[in-house]
């Protein structure tokens, strides 16, 4: 089986009402980058990523080549976002020669099954913030999500307030955690995570810059709440010191931006011998929904215990054409529970017409 073509598809979705966090501009598109690589043997693999490689970059190092020479293509490509989504499509591909699912691949599955968080709680253009989130913290456990993150970093009283809020409103049956989307300075996390600890938090990520890891060592010793982050890191290397000093409880890889299977497998390597937790992060199509399941089948409870990190998938709650109608493929969240896919590579189908009707 040889590589003959990779084709990158830039698609964009266009949401309906307009959302920010924290600290971004209002979010009025999704913007995706998916990766289609083609086989001389009729396959086809997926993947999404960050960005488009050259065609210099293709030509020299993927097209000819076998899926099966992953780990070599990728650290010829060298640049490791640009090739995420490459990479990824690489074990599509490789599962689906071999009729099997990727988890199998990489060592088989530790679990069926995930739970899925409801990640979403984000300010709406107009309207009333916290009565909004109330109602979605409501529709959310209505649809059977057991856990939720919330927004946050708006400021001691209205953090205070939308967590008060939601966990009056959904009750102690239900987790819930704060993301501050690093809008914090040192202290300012420390007072507004102390504020929060009689809230229960499932952890507070991102809480400051990502680069003060000094910060976070401070927010870490001061608070006896989960500190998460570095979902934004790319590399093996990027997460090499975070992890060594230990600079936060759990960290956050995305598998289309830190690296594919081949560096998050070494990112949850380096956590283990570290004793740091990993939950991916997830916010994108359903193809980067499909490869966070395949890698979250196959991520240890580490550190294990008697309270073991649990193996939470991120799901993306925010109105989103590239997560729902992209593929025929449906992740359902029944009883705060996602099956993992264990249909061949991936797990998941692409619509063409869908992908026509997303080109930007
Ligand atoms: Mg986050």
């Amino acid at each position: 089986m040889k590589i003959t073509d990779v084709i990158f598809h830039d698609l964009n979705y266009r949401v309906k009402r307009r959302y920010r966090n924290c600290c971004s501009p209002w979010i009025d598109s999704r913007p995706a980058s998916v990766v289609e690589v083609r086989t001389d043997n009729g396959l086809v693999g997926w993947g999404e990523g960050s960005g488009a490689l050259s065609r210099e970059a293709i030509e020299t190092h993927v097209i000819g080549k076998s899926p099966f020479d992953y780990e070599v293509i990728f650290e010829a490509l060298g640049q490791v976002r640009l090739a995420c989504g490459v990479e990824i499509a690489l074990w599509d591909l490789m599962g689906k020669a071999l009729d099997m699912p990727v988890y199998q691949l990489l060592g088989g599955s530790r679990r069926s099954s995930v739970t899925a968080y409801a990640s979403g709680f984000f300010p709406l253009e107009g309207g009333d913030h916290v009565e909004a989130v109330i109602e979605e913290a409501h529709r959310c456990v209505g649809e059977g999500f057991r856990a939720l993150k919330l927004r946050i970093g708006f400021g001691r009283e209205m953090d205070e307030r939308l967590v008060s809020s939601v966990r009056e409103a959904v009750g102690d049956g239900v987790g819930v955690a704060g993301d501050v989307n690093l809008g914090y300075d040192v202290a300012t996390a420390i007072e507004v995570g102390l504020k929060l600890v009689p809230y229960d938090l499932l952890w507070y990520e991102e809480p400051t810059v990502g680069d003060d890891l000094d910060g976070y060592c401070e927010i870490k010793q001061a608070l006896p709440l989960c500190v998460t982050g570095a979902e934004g890191l790319v590399g093996l290397r990027a997460f090499r010191e975070i992890v060594q000093r230990r600079a936060v409880d759990v960290i956050q890889p995305d598998i289309s931006r830190a690296g594919g299977f081949t560096e998050g497998r070494r990112i949850a390597a380096l956590a283990s011998a570290h004793r740091v937790g990993v939950m991916p992060h997830m916010f994108g199509t359903v193809i980067r929904l499909a490869a966070t399941l395949q890698w979250l089948a196959t991520l240890p409870e580490d550190p294990g215990g008697i309270h073991p990190t649990p193996c939470y998938l991120e799901m993306d709650v925010m109105e989103n054409g590239l997560r729902t109608d992209l593929s025929p493929t449906r992740f359902d969240v029944e009883e705060g529970i996602v099956r993992i896919p264990d249909g061949p590579g991936l797990g998941v189908e692409i619509d063409p017409e869908a992908l026509r009707r997303y080109a930007r």
